[in-house]
């Protein structure tokens, strides 16, 4: 059963993990099953759409200059160049914000580099890093998948072998061996998490 954040302590929820984990799977599983509300954070991007995106669902997609703008104007919470291509993605604050006037958690799924932002930011965030029980399997995720060239697969494996030099630093790893599985262990992290805000409280 879901339970309303609201008499809750706010909290950050982050998760990361190479494409090809079942991240985004596990993402939207979460928004409808999580056992405290949690709120997707948007994040905005300089890299253009794919065709079935839609601008502020998906993305807020912003030009290069707008995204440095609104980066000197101190509207992110944090931002990283992702993948090396050049473009650069971000979570803005009122995102944040967006989540408590919902009464939820705010669950941010960002790169690694992100991710250790956030940690330094707010020690008190969730971290949780999502991975496959092999190489081998992740790599085939990828290509299952079969929307990236040969040179985006290399390119993604790459930062994946990079990313997972840094599980430790989050507070819980999850293998994505079964889905389900996976999201009853991260159900149950939830769970932990606002039991531990309760005490505290
Ligand atoms: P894609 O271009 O496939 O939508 O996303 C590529 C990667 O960007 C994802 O693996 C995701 O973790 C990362 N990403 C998405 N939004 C953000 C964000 O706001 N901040 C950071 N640091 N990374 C993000």
């Amino acid at each position: 059963m879901e339970q309303s954040a609201e008499n809750l302590p706010f909290c950050i929820v982050v998760l990361s993990g190479p494409s090809g984990s079942g991240k985004t799977t596990i993402v939207s599983r979460l928004v409808q099953e999580s056992p405290v509300k949690l709120i997707k954070s948007i994040s905005a991007t300089t890299r253009p759409a794919r065709e079935h995106e839609v601008d502020q669902e998906d993305y807020y997609f912003l030009t290069p200059e707008e995204f440095e703008e609104r980066k000197q104007r101190g509207e992110f919470l944090e931002y990283a160049e992702v993948h090396r291509t050049g473009y650069w993605y971000g979570t803005l604050k009122s995102e944040l914000e967006r989540a408590q006037k919902e009464n939820g958690w705010v669950l941010l799924e960002i790169d690694v580099e992100g991710a250790l932002n956030i940690m330094h930011e707010y020690p008190d965030a969730l971290t949780i890093f999502i991975t496959t029980p092999s190489e081998e399997e992740f790599e085939q995720r990828l290509r299952d998948r079969g929307t990236e060239d040969e040179a985006v697969i290399q390119r993604r494996l790459e930062t994946a072998r990079r990313e997972l030099e840094f599980v430790d630093r989050y507070q819980h790893c999850v293998i994505n061996d079964n889905l389900d599985r996976a999201i009853i262990e991260i159900k149950d992290i939830l769970s932990n998490k606002a039991g531990e805000l309760n005490n505290h409280a």
